[in-house]
């Protein structure tokens, strides 16, 4: 066989045989240090109306196409190829969509367990802080320890990251402190009026709430996870854990810390761990089945490595270790178009299977997250004060840079590195690793600055974040600030986890 490879900037593209899972497909590997690699056996075959009518092996031929249009379709929207693409080669040739034609209800596990922006009424004074006096209150933080990660997701949304780039315990634990103590003693002294109304609604100063390790895949195989995880624990802070999977070496009994936990199930070619390939074989510590002081939920991305037969094992497992949820989405690597595509199959995919009913409704502990891209349009209209307003509250602190500089960044988000946009000349793939230099807000040494300085700006999104996924939190968060009377708000109390708004 003619050697099938590319070369782009970012990427190591490749077709060839898999010893592992014994298939021909598609390697992708990123050129940065110990760079991670994904492997693509499956491919979306669409109709004209969006539809996909079928998920087929990448043939010679197929792996031919895809790698001529690499660099014009980028690493994800590369592998929905439309019928008639393969021999007309016209990348325009189907239907326009919108979310209106998804079927799809929003649900309390939706609200509860995803950010959608209405948890953020429970905080209402630190918005009322921020429009009387410019400063923000930093309530939740996400973490990611380190880059590590045993698995070789597709979509991966840091596939371009250092596996080096890791923190110490005290980088940690002088992070939170930060954020929880001395939070707290800047509010008591310098906003007593706002720290009031918040300790009317929630119980506390206005200081870090709540706590998200998330890992680059895995933060359980970060050295200090046990004895990071134990000191939180003796704070007031409600945590929540992000992981592919278990390592048999940590006690399981750390895990009864958490208020919630998030397995996200990989392709299964995708994770070694997954015992004969299935991920309802993996290790599950026995502290988290049929525990009811701990939500457990499933995360499964959709895509050509989907079949009916994973979904119906999703449910099997949810029952038998008695899990609250599985939250279905699809790869946010996708384009907007491509992206209401992929969820339009999915809820179709669901209803088929009497997932969700006809009106997108569900009919068992599945529901389906129609989380999509935003547009410039939007954009334009949302930004006009050109900064984003999840900074106001949220922080998201990554290692990337960490080996380098001793020191790492925040930002305000972590959809940052799935923006891809498409535009007239094509598709701008996503970065699929934090860019510092464009989305960084301070340095993790100097997060107090966060709370402790006035409000600044340090990147305009109308600029760079115009597929930004966040828009609807945005515009909740704006509209609590620009609100007249806060005290009018009425809370219901039907949602759980409104630390994690
Ligand atoms: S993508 Fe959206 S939420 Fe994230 S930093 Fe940009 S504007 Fe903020």
């Amino acid at each position: 066989m003619p050697e099938l490879k590319l070369e782009t900037v970012n990427y190591v593209v490749e077709y060839g045989y898999n010893n592992r899972t014994k298939k021909y497909g598609i390697f992708i590997k990123a050129k940065e240090k110990g760079g991670a690699k994904a492997f693509h056996t499956q491919f979306n075959l669409l109709d004209f109306n969006n539809n996909i009518i079928g998920m087929p092996d990448i043939t010679e031929q197929v792996a031919r196409y895809i790698i001529a249009h690499f660099d014009l379709k980028g690493d994800t929207e590369s592998f929905n190829i439309y019928q008639n693409e393969l021999e007309s080669k016209d990348l325009k040739n189907r239907k326009s969509i919108c979310a209106d034609q998804v079927r799809h209800q929003i649900t309390i596990p939706e609200k509860s367990f995803t950010a959608t922006g209405d948890k953020l009424f429970y905080h209402w004074p630190i918005f009322k802080k921020f429009k009387e006096t410019g400063f923000q209150s930093i309530i939740r933080a996400t973490l990611t320890l380190h880059q590590l990660c045993s698995s070789k997701c597709h979509y991966c949304s840091t596939i371009r990251r250092n596996k080096a780039d890791s923190i110490t315990l005290n980088d940690a634990k002088a992070f939170i402190h930060k954020l929880y103590f001395d939070q707290a003693e800047f509010n008591i002294n310098q906003f007593p009026e706002y720290n009031r109304d918040y300790q009317k609604i929630t119980g506390s100063d206005i200081r870090l709430k709540s706590l998200i390790l998330s890992g680059g895949g895995q933060p359980n195989l970060w050295p200090y996870f046990e004895e990071f995880v134990d000191w939180c624990s003796q704070l007031d802070i409600d945590m929540g854990l992000i992981t592919n999977g278990f390592p048999k070496k940590v006690n399981e009994n750390i895990y009864r810390k958490f208020k919630w936990i998030r397995i996200s199930i990989t392709p299964e070619d995708a994770s070694p761990f997954y015992v004969d390939g299935k991920f309802n074989r993996q290790y599950m510590p026995e502290s988290i089945k049929n525990n009811p002081n701990i939500k457990v939920g499933l995360s499964y991305v959709y895509g050509p490595w989907t079949t009916d037969d994973i979904l119906l094992r999703i449910g099997d497992v949810l029952n038998r270790f008695g899990f609250d949820y599985c939250r279905v989405l699809t790869d946010c690597n996708l384009t907007r178009d491509a992206q209401l595509v992929a969820h339009k199959n999915l809820a179709e995919h669901l209803f088929n299977l009497k997932l969700i009913d006809e009106n997108g409704k569900p009919t068992s502990n599945f529901f389906h997250q129609l989380k999509y891209h935003g547009s410039k349009k939007e954009a334009h209209e949302l930004w006009k004060e050109e900064f984003c307003y999840l900074q106001i509250y949220n922080t998201f602190w990554d290692t990337t840079g960490h080996s380098e500089f001793g020191y790492s960044y925040c930002y305000a988000c972590d959809s940052i590195t799935v923006l891809a946009e498409e535009s007239e000349s094509g598709i701008k793939s996503s970065e699929r690793k934090f860019n510092y230099e464009k989305w960084g807000t301070v340095k993790n040494i100097e997060v107090e600055k966060l709370f402790n300085e006035p409000h600044k700006k340090y990147f305009n999104p109308q600029r760079i974040c115009s597929s930004c996924l966040f828009m609807r939190n945005n515009q909740v968060v704006k509209d609590l600030v620009l609100m007249k009377n806060h005290d009018k708000i009425e809370l219901s109390h039907s949602l759980e986890h409104v630390n994690f708004p």
